[in-house]
């Protein structure tokens, strides 16, 4: 099974990035081509019968999988990214962290109205970071037709909060 395979290979960080944090490292699973492959498999297995005219990954760890997906899919992938690090005009988007918060960004051409968008990023924790992304796919005119995570964190409950933009919620190993 490759949840067995991801869970073995995942490692916790203890306290990164600060204390009291126990931070899942995806980087071990990087190293190993023909099961990043296989994951890839596992998650268009997942998404059968969903129609997507588009992939939209989240800076940075969205982008590692989320371009393998989109390029095997034969779909344009879409990056969404940190303010300021697009170069074309661009919408954007705020959200609360913990202490303060962050801004995120789409370039405003990123697909045609009516768009069917996947969004994809390593991890769903407390779901923050991608209804930010969701308000940005929707003011686009874009709509969410799924989610894809390497990695939920289950007991956070986010996935209630996605569920106003699709019920259609993946992802290949949880915790
Ligand atoms: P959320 O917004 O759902 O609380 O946090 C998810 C975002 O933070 C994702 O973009 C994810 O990359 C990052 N993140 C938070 N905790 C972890 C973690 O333990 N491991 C990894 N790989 N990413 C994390």
């Amino acid at each position: 099974m490759i949840q067995d395979k991801l869970k073995l290979e995942i490692r916790d960080i203890v306290d990164f990035p600060k204390p009291g944090i126990v931070f899942k490292d995806i980087t071990p699973l990087l190293k190993d081509a023909a099961l990043c492959s296989e994951m890839v498999d596992a998650i268009i297995d997942q998404l059968q019968g969903i129609e997507i005219d588009a992939i939209a990954g989240i800076e940075s760890r969205g982008f590692l999988f989320g371009f393998l997906l989109a390029n095997r899919l034969g779909l344009p992938f879409i990056p969404i990214r940190k303010q300021g690090k697009l170069p074309f005009k661009t919408v954007s988007e705020s959200y609360a962290l913990e202490y303060g918060q962050a801004t995120i960004e789409i370039h405003e051409d990123a697909f045609e109205k009516g768009s069917r968008i996947l969004v994809h990023d390593d991890l769903l924790a407390t779901g923050g970071t991608v209804v930010a992304a969701s308000k940005l796919i929707e003011r686009l005119g874009g709509e969410i037709v799924a989610y894809s995570f390497i990695i939920s964190l289950d007991f956070l409950k986010a996935k209630g909060r996605l569920s106003r933009f699709s019920d259609n919620i993946f992802s290949l190993v949880s915790y």
